[in-house]
């Protein structure tokens, strides 16, 4: 008996850890095989109750509705919202997909339809029983018959139909619906089949590129003329794209940090593999579309600029008394963005740059410093264009034009080479 238990335990011991590898491996962290804190992290996001491994390893396959017209019953309300409410999001939330597909959607108020969706807590008689708050809000089963298609929404969740963050119901049952119509879930970050959740204002929603792709994939594309041409769908920025402009790059705790639109490339020097986030993923209160970013090992914080606004991040959060003005730097009314800043590692003195001037500011008189704003060229010769990205790392300095960088020793401003964005950010 003693035997049967420790060879149960160890079984269930390695399974676990198998299982862990294969998150970490889905989620780009480095594989342990352990319950590693970047793990824990990532566990306790709030996400889709989908197995991540199980679903990719089985949308291959192609499993799909053998019909274009569904049909679609909600079997009962949440409190959170009204009726019409519920009602609009639901509709809206298979709209994305019919926008795109030959699936067209049609509402039954009795019987079985192909996708039965409801809101229920706990064990709800399915083997998947719901978490309470947080962690898992939804999930829902692939094209078959019986519960297949089926969609539940975990109601010890705050379903919203508005622009707050926990958790937009629209947002959530959009990607609920993807399942139900057999898609599994996406390593790319920001698309809407990604399984953890994040927050895209509903009002202008446009489904991503990847979403697309895998959806159309399956079922073909619209055949139906749209009455006015779709707005180009956003995509998830590609590190391989010769012509690829970062927003910023900045140094954190040793590793180098390149932002673009909504994500951030996470990259330890030492390896090649640089890992892709969404920003908000990390910093929830942090803005997107950054124009500039750097770290000041001396505050050891990492300061984010978009327009006129300055966000010090700590950690996981947004420091407190963020966003400041850029005037709260000293720097001129006139000055609506800043193009790119640099923390000077000799001296603590932060170069802000604005397209083809910088001005240096002195972080302990909270100053700029006299004779600024001068032209690039004087600081950095040879710097022809606009500086859109700038970072120092291993005593040399990096200035970013578009998608060329120049290296220079900023004590001598001699130029050493130019390089390309993947000398950094590899793909
Ligand atoms: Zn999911
Ligand atoms: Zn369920």
């Amino acid at each position: 008996m003693g035997d049967v238990f420790a060879h149960g335990n160890f079984r269930s011991v390695s399974q676990l850890s198998l299982k862990v590898s294969e998150m970490q491996q889905f989620f780009g962290l480095k594989v342990t095989g352990k319950l590693d804190s970047e793990t824990l992290d990532v566990m306790k996001k709030p996400r889709c109750g989908v197995p991540d491994v199980a679903a990719y390893s089985t949308s291959p396959g192609n499993i799909k509705w053998k019909k274009n017209r569904l049909t679609y019953r909600i079997e009962n309300y949440t409190p959170d919202l009204s009726v019409a409410e519920v009602d609009n999001a639901i509709a809206k939330a298979l709209q994305v997909w019919a926008d795109v597909t030959p699936l067209r959607f049609t509402r039954i108020y009795s019987g079985v339809a192909d996708i039965m969706i409801s809101f229920t807590r706990g064990a709800h008689g399915d083997g998947s029983p719901f978490d309470g708050p947080g962690n898992t809000l939804a999930h829902a089963f692939g094209p078959a018959a019986g519960i297949g298609g089926d969609a539940h929404f975990d109601e010890d969740e705050t379903f919203t139909s508005g622009t707050s963050n926990d958790y937009n119901l629209f947002l959530v049952a959009a990607h609920e619906f993807g399942h139900s119509l057999g898609l599994g879930h996406s390593k790319v970050p920001g698309a809407l089949m990604y399984p953890v959740y994040s927050y895209t204002d509903p009002s202008s929603y446009s489904l991503p590129q990847d979403d697309i792709s895998g959806i159309q994939s399956l079922y073909g594309p619209n055949p139906d003329e749209p009455e006015k041409p779709r707005p180009t769908p956003p995509t998830t920025p590609n590190a391989c794209d010769p012509n690829l402009v970062l927003d910023a790059v900045a140094t954190l705790r040793g590793e180098l940090m390149f932002f673009k639109d909504r994500i951030f490339w996470r990259s330890d020097p030492w390896s090649n593999t640089p890992q892709q986030y969404l920003i908000r993923h990390f910093w929830t209160d942090a803005p997107v579309d950054i124009d500039a970013a750097y770290e000041s090992p001396r505050e050891d914080r990492v300061f984010l600029f978009k327009g006129q606004k300055i966000w010090a991040i700590n950690g996981y959060d947004v420091a407190r008394g963020y966003p400041k003005s850029l005037s709260s730097m000293g720097l001129p009314e006139s000055v609506k963005r800043i193009t790119a800043a640099l923390y000077d590692q000799a001296t603590g003195k932060i170069y802000l740059f604005v397209d083809k001037m910088y001005y240096r500011y002195d972080e302990q008189t909270s100053t700029i410093d006299e004779g600024y704003p001068k032209p690039v060229e004087d600081g950095f010769p040879g710097v022809a264009g606009k500086v859109t990205a700038a970072f120092q790392f291993r005593g040399f300095t990096y200035i970013y034009s578009g998608s060329v960088i120049y290296e220079f020793s900023l004590p001598t401003k001699r130029f050493f080479r130019l390089l390309n964005n993947n000398y950094f950010l590899p793909c």
